[in-house]
Order: structure tokens, then sequence, then C-alpha cells
């Protein structure tokens, strides 16, 4: 995205269509002093959607740039679901997914261990484009979830479900997210 001194050239035209990357709307949400992830540059929430700050919830493209509008729907509902559930009074504990250097970025950022966990929707984008790479979550050395990919690319999110139900997470587990490309 460096221009090279010299090459600039005009061109006329009727209309110009940019496409451009987005980025989350967040005004709000840091006005609310939620803390943002650098990577999706939206609220750092759990698998019900809770930032950082208990009481508020994030989702649609607020949460992070999504390429389909099935997806804020379902992030919508996932919230508003939870926030009802919230209502009514309830404790967290957070552990962290960490994402591997292959990973551009993932949702949720982190986990409340005190919930059910067993249809845990994952969203991720790849930082690169890998063929043939295989995507996995690990909790306390035990692999949660793996699926292989015939290519990765970073505009195209992708999507999954995974059971931490029967991982016996305690707070002071280790979750990881990894993207690692297959050998040719
Ligand atoms: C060019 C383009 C093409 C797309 N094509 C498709 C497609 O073909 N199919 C598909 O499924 N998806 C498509 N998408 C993606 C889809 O449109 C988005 O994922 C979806 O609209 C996001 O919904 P949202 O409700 O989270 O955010 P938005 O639709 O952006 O809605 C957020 C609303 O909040 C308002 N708002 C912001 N700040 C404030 C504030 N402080 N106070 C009050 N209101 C505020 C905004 O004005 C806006 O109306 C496309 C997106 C773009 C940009």
């Amino acid at each position: 995205m460096r221009a090279i001194p010299g090459t600039e050239e005009i061109i006329e035209c009727d209309a110009l269509i940019l496409s451009v990357g987005l980025i989350p709307e967040n005004e709000i949400a840091e006005t609310l002093e939620v803390q943002i992830d650098p990577r999706t540059k939206g609220p750092r929430c759990d698998a019900t959607l809770m930032t950082t700050v208990p009481g508020i919830f994030s989702c649609g493209n607020a949460l992070h740039v999504n390429d389909l509008v099935d997806y804020v729907s379902e992030s919508g509902e996932t919230a508003g679901k939870n926030a009802a559930h919230f209502a009514l009074g309830k404790e967290r504990t957070l552990v962290e997914i960490k994402p591997n250097e292959n990973i551009l970025y993932i949702v949720p950022q982190v986990l409340d261990i005190k919930e059910k966990n067993d249809e845990v929707v994952v969203y991720f984008r790849s930082k690169e484009v890998f063929d043939k790479a295989t995507f996995r979550i690990i909790a306390d050395n035990k692999i949660v979830f793996e699926k292989k990919y015939a290519f990765l690319r970073p505009p195209e999110m992708e999507k999954i479900v995974a059971d931490f139900s029967k991982f016996n997470l305690r707070e002071y587990s280790t979750i990881t997210a990894e993207v690692e490309v297959d050998a040719k």
C-alpha cells in the first residue's frame, strides 16, 4: 500500500468503487471502558458475548466485522438471551482463549467456565492465506476441537461450534487456539 514515487497516474472515470477493510464502531463501548481486543478492534467477550464490564454485551459488527448478516443476527440473539440471563444475577470465572501466531483473531476471547459451554460458537480468521491447515482448540493439553481446512483466508470468517463441557475447566486452565499449516 505504499506508492512508488514517479509511478502515479491520473485516470479519468465516472465513478470509483473502493473495497476497503471495515473496523467495529466502538465509540459507545469505549466510553463504557470496555476492554478492546487489538486483533478484532471490538470488545473482548466471553462465549455469552459479555464484555469485560459485567452487564455490557456486544454483538454484530460492533463485536467484530462479520462477512454475513446471518452471523450478526445469531450473535444478537446470543447476546440478548445472555443479557436477560445475567439480569437474574450471576458471577463469572474467566479463562482466556489464547490464539497462536497464525490466527488474526478469535471470538470469544475468554470463556466463563461457570457456563455450560457445551455449544460454544467460535469465530476466527486466519492471519494469512494457508493451504491445507488444521484449526485446533486445546484445553489443558487435551484437544477440544479439531478441523482440517483445504484453505483458510483472512477475508473469510470461519465459524465452528466447540463442546468444552467434558474438560473440567478450572480458573488456572490453559486454553489455546491454533492454526497449524499441514506439511506438504
Ligand atoms: C458494502 C457491504 C456489503 C455487504 N454485503 C452483504 C451481503 O451481501 N450479505 C450479507 O449477509 N452481509 C453483507 N454485508 C455485511 C452486513 O451488512 C453486516 O454484517 C451487518 O449489516 C452488520 O449488522 P450490525 O447490526 O451489526 O451493524 P450495522 O448494520 O452497521 O448497524 C449498526 C447501526 O448502529 C448505528 N449506530 C452506530 N453508532 C451509533 C450510536 N452511537 N448511536 C445510535 N446508533 C448508532 C448505525 O448508524 C447503524 O444503523 C455487507 C456489508 C458491507 C459494508
